[in-house]
């Protein structure tokens, strides 16, 4: 059966890594812990000592229940628990919502969600009147992994806006919100990170700079011979001019992996030909057969992103925690 394992000192080194910028962490788990398994990652970042977590929505915000805090992307209306936090995505959102713990999203130039500049007075009021509790404000960067102005713009304008709303919250004797803006990308391009910082994929190690907490391994099914000039898999797109020992694996397109045509490697050898719903033909004699074990590598087989495969490994694969490298699972 093949397994995913969850290499536990990795992501601390992560969670190191980014406390040097910024000890207070807003640690996002949202679509299964971007595939890696929502339950065995939480597990670790609690004993990590992480307190506020982003999820989402609410039926991965109940899966997660007993962080201090856990902030809902994308949440419903209604009234919830008093650690759930509901980010408002705009001014419609706000006027419908119930529940009295949000995060305000600031629209500051990715035009995805968000109140606009323009509608904040309006929010503030809807704030005032309903009795609301502003825990957090925040934005989000659309360019934070390209070089250019984009970033510091979206900054500069975020700045501005936490600037009205701490005047707000003095005028009106509440609660100062924390703020937080910095995604994965942004982590060593702001001046100032502000009072949290709001990490995905260098959690996992999906970027340069951070360790891959993910390797995927799968369990040889049969092992056989190919002769010189002979093909397999679907419609026999690898053809051997050699004579050679192949090895099939139990992983396919159903978990997850994206669909090849003509082969992709692998961390030790290759994969031939076509990938089958549920099994790869590799090259070569094994046991065991590790597909990655560093995502950054892996997607260059592919024209997408580390997201993209992680976020889709599927849920059913079995999820072993790993102390270091070298084994020692729980
Ligand atoms: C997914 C997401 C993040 C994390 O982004 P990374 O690029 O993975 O660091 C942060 N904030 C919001 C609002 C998100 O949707």
């Amino acid at each position: 059966m093949a397994t995913v394992f969850l290499n536990k000192s990795h992501l601390f080194y992560n969670l190191d890594k980014i406390s040097s910028v910024n000890p207070n962490i807003l640690v996002v788990i949202k679509d299964n812990a971007y595939g890696h398994g929502i339950f065995s990652v939480s597990k670790m970042l609690k004993e990590y000592g992480i307190k506020k977590v982003c999820v989402r929505n609410v039926d991965e915000a109940n899966l997660v229940r007993d962080f201090e805090e856990i902030l809902i992307f994308n949440p419903p209306a209604n009234r919830n628990a008093i650690n759930f936090s509901y980010a408002i995505n705009s001014l419609t959102q706000l006027k419908k919502n119930r529940h009295p713990y949000i995060h305000l999203k600031i629209d500051t130039g990715f035009r995805r969600n968000g109140i606009l500049e323009d509608e904040l007075d309006e929010a503030l009021e809807i704030v005032l009147k309903k009795e609301f509790e502003i825990r957090g404000v925040f934005s989000h960067f659309c360019c934070a992994d390209e070089v250019g102005c984009d970033t510091f713009i979206q900054y500069d304008k975020f700045l501005k806006i936490k600037e009205k709303i701490e005047k707000f919250c003095q005028n009106h004797n509440l609660k100062r919100p924390y703020f937080h803006i910095a995604n994965s990308a942004s982590l060593f391009k702001l001046p100032d990170t502000l009072d949290y910082v709001r990490p995905g994929i260098a959690i996992y190690g999906g970027i340069e700079g951070f360790k891959p907490v993910m390797s995927l391994v799968a369990d040889v099914v049969s092992v056989r011979e190919l002769d010189s000039k002979e093909g397999c898999g679907y419609n026999k797109t690898f053809m051997s001019d050699e004579k050679i020992k192949i090895s099939t694996i139990d992983i396919g397109y159903a978990d997850g992996i994206p669909y090849f045509k003509n082969g992709c490697k692998l961390k030790d050898t290759v994969a031939l030909g076509k990938i089958s719903m549920d099994y790869m033909i590799v090259k070569g004699e094994f046991k065991k057969v590790v597909v990655f074990d560093d995502i950054k590598e892996f997607v260059k087989n592919f024209d997408t992103i580390t997201y993209d495969i992680l976020v889709k490994i599927s849920p059913r694969i079995k999820r072993r925690i790993i102390e270091s490298n070298n084994g020692n699972s729980t």
